[in-house]
């Protein structure tokens, strides 16, 4: 069988590249090991959308968040994605993190963003379960219904005659005289263009192809971060967040589109290891670990009590680094990095790459020369 663009995983990510390529008038298939979309990081993760105070300026990462950002709004608006314009607070626990968060603010102000300084009253006068010396108020951050954007992702798709199957599964591929020979789901396929989106699994993707680079090495480590969700105790109407910490951005209160409130992700560094041929991923919560969430987040909300926190669900990040080492930026990695024509595969697509998700979608099917 011949196909002209084949996309692999049917995350948000693979779905925004999918409807870049279709528009651009290519023969668009999406295929999605398991039988539904939005299985993996895509639905297990905070759904916040990031402003953008965080990243290296001029990063791939601060350019897919703004630009991100600004088009998923708008698709959101355009289909009647349900946002939340909730705002957030980013807080200083004691007067030791005060220089931190003055860097945080330097940061957000060379990538542009709106921030507000706010002294600890102000913010107590907001949210009267939080106690801290000051933060930065960031009204362009908000939370977005993942589960309605892959909807709204998935019917643009089809609007430009693109298509997903469901439960076949990328195994290999090489390059050929035609395209690219791929085998997936037991059967083979000739791709003019093959787009790996595979979240966590992309470098095993990449490393499956015969003849292909990869520097970033195998096996990798995985990021697992776990959420509670708060069942009586303090109730909250804003994100709120701390300090980042390394791996993440730290445990945070955030907030779904029904009032739920939640408290995570926290940054369990797991070995990657495989099932089957395919990764084995383990998103179960030890209800063990709410101490480590209460020691936490209590120094900036004194009421919080282990037994308010129930397990919910955790996600794992696509890292391409290990525990110690500084953030990567994301990766669009074409010929030019791995050595084989017309393979476009996104790595490290950790966080925003939910908020992100239409801009990575159009700068890869640049990539791909659609
Ligand atoms: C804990 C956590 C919190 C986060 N919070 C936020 C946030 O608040 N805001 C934000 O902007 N971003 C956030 N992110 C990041 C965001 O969720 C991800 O960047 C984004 O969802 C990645 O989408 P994706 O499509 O690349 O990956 P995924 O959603 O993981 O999709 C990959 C797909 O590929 C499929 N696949 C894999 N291997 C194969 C194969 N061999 N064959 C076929 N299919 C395959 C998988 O089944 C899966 O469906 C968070 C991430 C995590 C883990």
């Amino acid at each position: 069988m011949l196909c002209d663009a084949l996309v692999v995983g049917a995350g948000v990510v693979g779905l925004a590249t999918a409807c870049a390529l279709a528009r651009a008038g290519r023969q668009v298939v999406v295929i999605e090991a398991e039988t539904a979309p939005l299985q993996h990081a895509s639905s297990r993760n905070s759904e916040v959308v990031h402003a953008g105070l965080y990243y290296e300026p001029g990063s791939l990462k601060a350019r897919a968040c703004l630009q991100g950002r600004a088009a998923l709004l708008a698709l959101c608006e355009r289909t009647g994605v349900r946002v939340h314009h909730c705002g957030k607070f980013v807080l200083a626990a004691s007067a030791d993190e005060l220089p931190a968060l003055s860097q945080l603010a330097a940061r957000a102000a060379a990538n542009g963003v709106e921030l507000h300084e706010r002294d600890g009253a102000a913010i107590a006068a907001l949210e009267p379960e939080v106690r801290c010396v000051a933060g930065l108020w960031s009204p362009r951050s908000a939370i977005v219904d993942s589960h309605g954007l892959g909807r709204a992702l998935l019917r643009a798709l089809q609007d430009a005659g693109g298509s997903v199957v469901y439960g076949c599964r990328f195994e290999r591929a090489e390059p050929g005289a035609a395209g690219l020979r791929v085998w997936a789901g037991g059967d083979e396929v000739v791709a003019r263009t093959l787009v790996l989106a595979g979240g966590v699994a992309t470098p095993r993707l990449l490393a499956s192809i015969a003849g292909a680079r990869c520097r970033f090495t195998l096996p990798h480590r995985l990021a697992r971060g776990h959420y509670f969700a708060l069942a009586g105790g303090p109730r909250f109407r804003h994100l709120l967040y701390p300090l980042p910490e390394p791996g993440g951005l730290g445990i945070h209160v955030t907030l779904d589109l029904e009032g739920n409130v939640r408290l995570g992700p926290d940054v369990e560094w797991i070995d990657a290891c495989d099932r089957g041929g395919a990764l084995a991923l383990d998103y179960r919560v030890d209800e063990s670990r709410a101490d480590a969430f209460v020691r936490s987040v209590v120094r900036w909300v004194p009421s919080l009590r282990a037994e308010h926190l129930r397990p919910a669900y955790a996600g794992i990040r696509a890292k391409l680094v290990g525990p110690g080492e500084p953030a990567h930026d994301f990766v669009i990695a074409d010929h030019r990095e791995h050595g084989i024509d017309g393979v476009v595969a996104l790595l490290g697509i950790e966080s925003p790459g939910l908020t992100a998700c239409l801009a990575l979608g159009a700068a890869a099917a640049d990539a791909a020369g659609a």
